[in-house]
């Protein structure tokens, strides 16, 4: 017989469920299943802890995206952030739902032509384009958003060497009222800046400018920076078409849509207090169609959301390893899924879920990660039932960020998995192996 989950009585001042004025404390039912699979079938077949992708959501998510930007404004192309997640199933919905790739180095610019992105698709933004990269780009008649003059003074040699012209546009940074200002990538507008920039680009034969980009920040709270970004935009256009009688073929107003899921330091849930993605799309919109074009001259819209379109398709399963009293009193619960494959944590307060019923006594807990380091917190106060060792918890809305900033430390990456919209599951990236691990090292002869 198992023994009985004993533990020995504490006594504790118990805080939830308690009514405070913004009501009682939500009780959150379990997620016992994933698009209909179950956690336990999941967990069996593939291991814990678990990354599972959703193909129905991401499908869902982008269609109403989507749709809220193409009611409003007839030209709209979005460009998938490869950064928010390169897994190639992922970047492949959303290449089939029809985006663009936007890329922010070499590596990820390789990626999406291996993908059979053709070049003239792929938007390569970022600080950092060697001259190898630049003049890759060119060839393929990649869309090159340029970031500084010492780049566009490379991409000059570049294209004056190879004998070809480059399909270019330039990222701007602005004031829009969020501080710190994201003034280290782009051309300033409010000095000048942009403006110099555009001007030695239209003077050069080698540069085919086609567009204006920026993206304002991640995460973005309020839609009126949008709205003041897409206005300065249209002033940059305007201003070009004017002084030069160019008339751009896009404006790219980046990603930075915000997601569901609550900053830590927030009290309320996001899904509370954001605007809706209408309000968005509004502000950005109503200033692009303050430029009054006939149809065939309108630039096109490119959005480049991220986190907005990935991050509720993603679950994160881990196993309950033990339960411990913090000195405090509190609840200690150490899951087997830590900061390494969470990044994100750091800035969010996940939603952490058990995957079966339990009693119905809830107390104030702390979540950990198995990792022998003090930060692995995955949330410092969460509201959980009693869970005792085995016990499976999904942790909700992980889709953005985490699958390319996690880290290999201390153990290894787990095993990835979507379910597909006929409730098939099919691993997409493999767990790492140790050998996977020790293949690029070399141990020094006179060490062995
Ligand atoms: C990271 C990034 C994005 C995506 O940002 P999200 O906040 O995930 O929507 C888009 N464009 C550029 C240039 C980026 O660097």
């Amino acid at each position: 017989m198992n023994k009985k989950p004993y533990e020995r009585p504490v006594i504790i001042k118990q805080y939830s469920g308690l009514m405070n004025k913004f009501g009682t404390a939500p009780v959150q039912p379990p997620i016992t299943e994933i698009d209909g699979v179950s956690v336990e079938k999941l967990t069996s077949e593939y291991g814990s802890p678990l990354f599972v992708f959703s193909e129905r959501k991401i499908r869902e998510t982008f269609r109403k995206i989507n749709r809220i930007f193409k009611t409003r404004y007839p030209k709209v192309q979005f460009a998938w952030s490869y950064k928010t997640n390169y897994l190639s199933a992922i970047c492949k919905i959303f290449h089939q739902e029809g985006s663009w790739a936007e890329v922010v180095s070499e590596f990820e610019y390789k990626r999406a032509k291996k993908l059979g992105i053709a070049g003239k698709n792929i938007i390569f933004n970022g600080p950092d384009k060697n001259e190898e990269a630049l003049a890759e780009a060119v060839k393929d008649g990649a869309k090159i958003h340029i970031d500084h003059f010492d780049e566009l003074y490379t991409l000059l040699e570049v294209t004056e060497k190879l004998d070809k012209t480059a399909n270019v546009a330039i990222r701007v940074n602005m004031d829009v009222g969020i501080y710190p200002r994201w003034d280290r990538f782009g051309f300033n507008y409010e000095n000048g800046e942009a403006a110099q920039a555009l001007k030695r680009i239209v003077l050069s034969d080698r540069l085919n400018l086609i567009g204006l980009h920026t993206h304002i920040g991640t995460y973005i709270m309020t839609a009126e920076p949008y709205r003041v970004a897409a206005s300065k935009l249209v002033e940059l256009y305007k201003m070009l078409s004017e002084q030069y009688g160019i008339n751009l073929d896009y404006i790219d107003m980046g990603g930075g849509l915000p997601s569901k899921n609550t900053l830590k330091g927030q009290y309320l849930d996001a899904e509370q207090i954001l605007p809706s993605y209408e309000q968005y799309a509004d502000a950005i919109t109503s200033e692009l169609l303050k430029l009054t074009l006939p149809l065939e001259e309108m630039p096109t819209l490119i959005l480049e959301s991220g986190r907005a379109l990935i991050d509720d398709a993603g679950y994160l399963i881990g196993t309950v390893i033990g339960l411990k009293r913090l000195t405090t009193g509190k609840r200690a619960v150490i899951i087997d899924a830590g900061v390494n494959y969470l990044f994100t944590s750091y800035w969010f307060k996940h939603k952490i879920v058990p995957a079966q019923q339990s009693g119905t006594f809830t107390e104030n807990s702390a979540v950990y990660g198995p990792l022998c380091m003090n930060i692995d917190c995955l949330r410092e106060d969460i509201v959980l039932p009693t869970l005792k060792k085995g016990d499976k918890v999904v942790i909700l809305n992980v889709g953005a960020y985490s699958v390319t900033q996690w880290m290999q430390f201390i153990t290894l990456r787990p095993n990835v998995v979507m379910i597909f919209e006929d409730g098939e599951t099919e691993i997409i990236r493999e767990a790492e192996t140790i050998e996977y691990i020790a293949a690029p090292e070399r141990l020094p002869e006179r060490l062995k």
